[in-house]
């Protein structure tokens, strides 16, 4: 039996690893100098710790640490990629575009420039949520400056095809941004082999701490011209003006290394991954799968759809086990999530959908755990409820 309760909720943060923990502690109360002030040890050693942390996260991308800018994560990373993008770029054209299963940090951003009147595309996904990058070449214009696409999707897993995104916009000369705050800890990111212009990272989705964050920007051609957020002391070359937070950046430099260092435990992430699937559905019927197949996702990735239960009742029915589900709980309305329903999923099966992140440190004890307690849960929920049949060909779900 497995400690509990068990986390399940990856795609949501991760848990700080111990080694990233460790190696921050010093800096609250030691180096505890402003890595801005030049006059005195306190200021060198902390910039000495910035830049060698800012080393460690340019191991993991592929690039110079002179590409690296520190932000308070990924929402900021991608407001600052996106909208000084737009703005740094508004003199050669106000056409923009990106895909309708971003995440909100990306879709709030494009959504907001569309109201300043930036010419704002939102190209639709298939019916397994990839991208048809014939629809993507016929959308790109004269005026067009930037194209935002995620590289691994924090619902369903889905993992657009990079490398040929990045040919497309470079030729066509359109800025290539990527929202890869799930990509870190599952697939390999090098922005020179995907000629990927700006990408966004956030060091609690990797083992990190909360509020730290990286935008990639890309140096030399084509050239980049970024217009900042936040304005005031000039930090990160203009771009990010404001102290930096030593402690939580050599975390992530350190989050960075073990993120590099553990792609090669993928592999067990994704049999874990698997096993739980194949229990699911060895215990139930009705056991939809909602995005890619499952060779095709990120490897931490499972999303699917439990007919005829809906997803917050069985949320109440195994509170041990912290998992998400496929709708966003307002006050008044369970809206279905919107990445489901931009890939056609219908409202009926996305209010059944349960996401489940896994992480480095769950266990194959917890999957066995959780396959159980859902089969029990499940099967009590269907018996309950005047939608489901218990006969497959006779249910009359959805
Ligand atoms: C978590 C997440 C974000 C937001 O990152 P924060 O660092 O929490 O701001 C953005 N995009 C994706 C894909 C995410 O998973």
């Amino acid at each position: 039996m497995p400690a509990l309760p068990i986390y399940l909720d990856n795609h949501a943060t991760t848990r700080v690893d111990p080694r990233v923990l460790e190696a921050m502690l010093p800096y609250f109360t030691e180096v505890y100098g402003n890595a801005a002030s030049r006059g005195h040890s306190f200021g060198y050693q902390a910039k000495n710790a910035v830049e060698a942390a800012r080393a460690q996260v340019a191991g993991l991308l592929g690039c110079s640490a002179k590409e690296i800018v520190w932000t308070s994560g990924a929402t900021e990373s991608n407001n600052l990629a996106i909208q000084g993008v737009a703005r740094g770029h508004s003199d050669r054209g106000r056409h923009l575009i990106t895909v309708a299963t971003e995440h909100k940090a990306v879709l709030d951003t494009f959504a907001s420039l569309a109201k300043e009147g930036f010419d704002v595309q939102i190209l639709d996904v298939r019916r397994d949520g990839t991208l048809d990058l014939d629809a993507l070449g016929a959308a790109i214009r004269s005026d067009t400056v930037l194209f935002s696409a995620m590289a691994a999707n924090n619902e369903v897993g889905v993992l657009h095809d990079l490398q040929a995104i990045g040919a497309i916009c470079r030729d066509r000369g359109v800025v290539f941004h990527t929202d890869a705050a799930q990509a870190t800890t599952v697939n390999p990111l090098d922005v020179n082999a995907t000629q990927i212009d700006l990408l966004s990272i956030s060091a609690h989705k990797m083992y990190g701490p909360k509020g730290i964050g990286v935008l990639y920007v890309r140096r030399g051609r084509p050239r980049m011209k970024l217009a900042p957020i936040l304005h005031g002391g000039g930090h990160e070359r203009g771009l990010r003006s404001g102290t930096l937070d030593v402690p939580s950046i050599v975390g992530m430099g350190v989050a960075a290394e073990l993120a590099a260092a553990g792609l090669s435990g993928v592999g067990d992430l994704r049999a874990r991954r698997d096993r739980l699937y194949k229990g699911l559905n060895a215990g139930l019927s009705g056991v939809h799968l909602n995005g890619p197949a499952l060779d095709d996702r990120a490897a931490n990735n499972l999303n699917v759809s439990f007919e005829g239960v809906e997803a917050e009742a069985l949320l109440m029915a195994i509170r041990e086990i912290a998992v998400s589900t496929g709708s966003a709980c307002t006050s008044a309305t369970l809206e279905p999530s919107h990445v489901l329903r931009a890939m056609g999923v219908s409202d009926a099966l996305a209010h059944t959908s349960i996401r489940f992140g896994l992480g480095r440190f769950n266990t194959d004890d917890e999957i066995d755990y959780v396959v159980d307690k859902i089969a029990v849960k499940v099967t009590e929920l269907r018996a309950l409820s005047p939608l489901y049949e218990d006969q497959p060909e006779t249910a009359t779900w959805p």
